[in-house]
């Protein structure tokens, strides 16, 4: 019988998070302790000069199935795994969400013999970032709404066409549509409204891409809430709102400092989701690490068409990263789930089924590839697998040229990521990887979406609906034609359509309209049917944990 998650992180012994920052050669002086394991890492130690040279570790995956593949599991293990062999690592990830804590997926510190600690206080609330996000986000639309009540909207703020929502770190489908200010005269103007997910805001996102608090002010100011009657856009600034804002953020842009079970650093900061927002931790964390560190390996959220493609086409564009060496984490029941296994067989040894499903992830490995970067395929190995299931990914791997290696973190911790560790070192150290972004800024929004839509999702066709497709007309005429895209799309295809397994080609995409993020600096081309505010699902993950008397926390993962 294994011990669950949270049995395990609960038996390992925690070190005060001074002897963490110790390892990274910064003393108790500079950091911000939250309780004896915490601490939050201000923005001055970020150190330009410090990080040429340094090596960074992109960890994504192929297409998953519903319970994830492992990616947080495996960063965390390569981490450790690196340490054991010398090399002085930081491994440096999001922050999880309440909505998969509750939901279903469970949540975002590592499974196994690869944890981050506390995981406990991780998942729930962690250092309070999220909850300020979300009152960043909220204060703004209320400002919003007090203009057009309190303040005989002199902005001239069309109501039905503004676009900033409401967001709580929930998955509550209950609210992603309602109406607001009901009640008479003296609670405000009527209109249609809603939530998304906080993994989801524009703060968020901003939070994630900022360069220190006054880039985070600049671009809070420039978050476009809505439009005019004559259809221009009306920004943050215009309700000055960048200031409270930002306050409310002081502590949230720093990043978290935390341990894994071996006692090597962890940072954890920021929480966007990668089929809805930019998917990977912020450009201050994985500053930080590079900094403090000589390897970061960061994860981007579900595979290469999501976060991994958002990672390299936005965040090194915007924080001028330059990442060494792509991990193409791959699990035998996901290959097997491509090859058309129903979900509870997936644990039955079918060689035959692996091999059929290998093709989705020779899409990653071109992916990555498309970028100039050197994959590794990281088999993360469960108690189910087989050897010779394991073998056909080997062979495969070989027969393609890519480095692989069997991760057994889960199972063993850093002991069990030697070879792994050595065969990314050695990736990284070939300097074969040669970092070049899909597309530049300053292409138009239509080639961007058609150059990841083909190259990356395998696709033939984009369709826009005609919303997009006057939306599109809009973003000309206000000058935001050039803007970076986020695409959100469902995370269990290469397609927008998530039935569509394994490696499907000639598609069509389908946009069916356009956020805007002006303020963090991008938008969000919404493909298929994908919500950028969750479900729960009919047996939720909420309903067993609990608490005693004592304060212990049980069944959370
Ligand atoms: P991702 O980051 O790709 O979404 P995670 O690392 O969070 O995936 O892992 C998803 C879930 O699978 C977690 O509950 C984790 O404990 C579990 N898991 C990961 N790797 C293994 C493994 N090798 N064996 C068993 N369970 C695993
Ligand atoms: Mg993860």
């Amino acid at each position: 019988m294994h011990l669950s998650d949270q049995e395990i992180a609960r038996a390992s012994k925690m070190r005060p998070i001074a002897q963490i920052a110790e390892k990274l050669g910064i003393s108790e002086e500079d950091i911000r302790p939250y309780g004896k394991y915490v601490a939050k890492l201000p923005l001055k130690l970020i150190d330009e000069e410090k990080i040429k040279g340094k090596k960074l570790i992109l960890v994504t995956a192929i297409t998953p199935t519903k319970s994830g593949e492992g990616k947080t599991t495996a960063s965390i293990g390569l981490a450790e795994g690196l340490n054991k062999i010398g090399v002085k690592t930081a491994v440096v990830i999001r922050e999880p969400s309440l909505g998969p804590v509750f939901g279903m997926k469970g949540g975002a510190a590592g499974g196994g013999y690869a944890q981050v600690l506390p995981m406990e206080s991780i998942n729930l609330h962690f250092t309070g970032d999220f909850a300020a996000i979300e009152k960043a986000h909220n204060l703004l639309a209320a400002l919003l709404d007090n203009h057009i009540h309190n303040q005989k909207n002199t902005l001239n703020i069309d109501p039905r066409k503004i676009v900033w929502k409401r967001v709580m770190d929930m998955n509550e489908r209950a609210l992603r549509d309602v109406v607001i200010g009901l009640g008479g005269a003296a609670q405000g103007i009527p209109r249609e409204s809603g939530f998304d997910i906080t993994a989801a805001s524009e703060v968020m996102a901003a939070l994630c891409l900022s360069k220190d608090l006054m880039d985070l002010k600049e671009k809070l100011g420039n978050i476009i809430v809505g439009f005019t009657f004559q259809d221009e856009p009306v920004r943050a600034h215009q309700l000055k709102a960048q200031g409270a804002m930002a306050a409310l953020l002081k502590h949230a842009i720093m990043p978290n400092l935390v341990q894994t079970i071996e006692g090597n650093p962890a940072i954890i900061h920021g929480g966007p989701f990668a089929n809805i927002a930019q998917g990977s931790n912020s450009i201050i964390a994985t500053k930080m690490g590079l900094t403090l560190a000589d390897y970061v390996v960061t994860e981007a959220g579900f595979a290469s068409d999501l976060g991994g493609e958002k990672f390299l086409d936005l965040k090194c564009q915007y924080g001028k990263l330059k990442p060494n060496v792509a991990v193409i984490v791959a699990t035998i029941r996901a290959l097997k789930s491509h090859a058309g296994i129903p979900f509870d067989e997936l644990k039955i040894a079918n060689p035959e089924a692996v091999r059929a499903g290998l093709p989705n992830l020779e899409k990653h490995i071109e992916n990555m590839k498309h970028f100039m970067l050197v994959p590794v395929v990281a088999i993360n190995k469960f108690a189910s697998d087989s050897e010779q299931e394991i073998e056909a990914v080997r062979t495969f791997c070989h027969s393609l040229g890519v480095k692989v290696a069997l991760c057994e973190a889960w199972e063993k911790g850093g002991e069990g990521a030697i070879e792994f560790a050595h065969t990314v070192k050695e990736a990284a150290e070939s300097g074969m990887s040669n970092y070049t972004p899909l597309y530049d800024f300053d292409w138009g929004i239509e080639q961007k979406i058609e150059t990841i839509a083909r190259k990356i999702y395998g696709a033939g066709e984009i369709e826009y609906s005609l919303k997009a497709k006057q939306q599109l007309k809009l973003f000309k005429k206000i000058g935001l034609d050039k803007i970076p895209v986020c695409i959100a799309k469902t995370q269990y295809s290469l397609s927008d359509e998530p039935t569509l397994i394994n490696r499907p080609s000639g598609f069509t995409i389908k946009i069916r309209e356009f956020d805007i993020a002006a303020g963090a600096g991008f938008i969000v081309p919404i493909a298929g049917t994908i919500m950028r505010m969750p479900g729960l699902p009919a047996k939720p993950a909420a309903e067993n944990i609990d608490i005693d008397a004592e304060g212990n926390i049980t069944g959370l993962f």
